[in-house]
């Protein structure tokens, strides 16, 4: 999952970006409304974090134009102090929730996560694969309720597989989705991820699929439509 946050506080924007990747999501920062505006044009976030005080345009803009493109990317707006009135706008413009300065990590965290299972299209704080649970809260992956120890990049890979269970995953899409501007993605990095991935996981009798020049897709299970 990738998101992007537009925050011209750099202290804050940097131990927001820490606590998010820790979390296994793919973060970009921008720090004006003009790159906040471009990046987010580019279609690949899948959550965006908007502070309203921006140089440049502002938060309130950006989110505007994001709206005007149809762009239904769930939206979170920072407030430097929680005055009703930007409140309101950004509800009216279409922003998802909001958070007054200063929050506690913890808390933005929580509202993340939230946002983010509004957007899937499994809204749940764990995504189900036969026996294999994946916890969009505590961010680990059990089996059996045996927790499987994945690297934060593997947890990735194995969530959007997941969100979309019985669906083609391209590798492409997964690039936009797992990696932000400033990450190294070598040409084999996905096919090496899911190499990981599945050699934890076929001893427990889970497969992914490869699906030749499309991609990867987990087959649905259970008793699901
Ligand atoms: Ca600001």
């Amino acid at each position: 999952m990738r998101i992007l946050l537009a925050e011209d506080d750099l202290i804050l924007a940097d131990a927001l970006c820490r606590a998010l990747v820790q979390s296994a999501y793919a973060v970009d920062i921008a720090d004006n409304g003009e790159q906040a505006d471009r990046s987010l044009a580019l279609g690949i976030y899948d959550l965006a974090i908007l502070d309203i005080g921006l140089p440049g345009i502002d938060g309130l803009e950006v989110l505007r134009r994001l709206r005007a493109r149809k762009s239904a990317v769930p939206v979170l707006m920072l407030t430097a102090f929680d005055t009703l009135a930007d409140r309101v706008r950004g509800l009216d413009l279409g922003a998802d929730d909001y958070l007054s300065k200063p929050f506690d990590l913890p808390e933005l965290e929580a509202r993340v996560r939230a946002l983010l299972r509004r957007g899937s299209p499994h809204p749940a704080p764990s995504l189900q694969h036969g026996g294999l649970r994946l916890d969009t809260v505590d961010r680990r992956v059990y089996h059996d309720n045996q927790p499987i120890e994945l690297s934060a990049r593997e947890f990735a890979v194995l969530e959007l597989l997941m969100m979309r269970e019985g669906r083609v995953v391209s590798k492409e899409h997964m690039v936009n989705h797992l990696y932000g501007w400033g990450d190294e993605v070598g040409p084999n990095a996905i096919e090496v991820y899911v190499h990981r991935i599945r050699k934890k996981l076929e001893p427990l009798g889970c497969e992914i699929r490869t699906v030749r020049g499309m991609g990867y897709l987990m087959e649905r299970k259970g008793g699901k439509p």
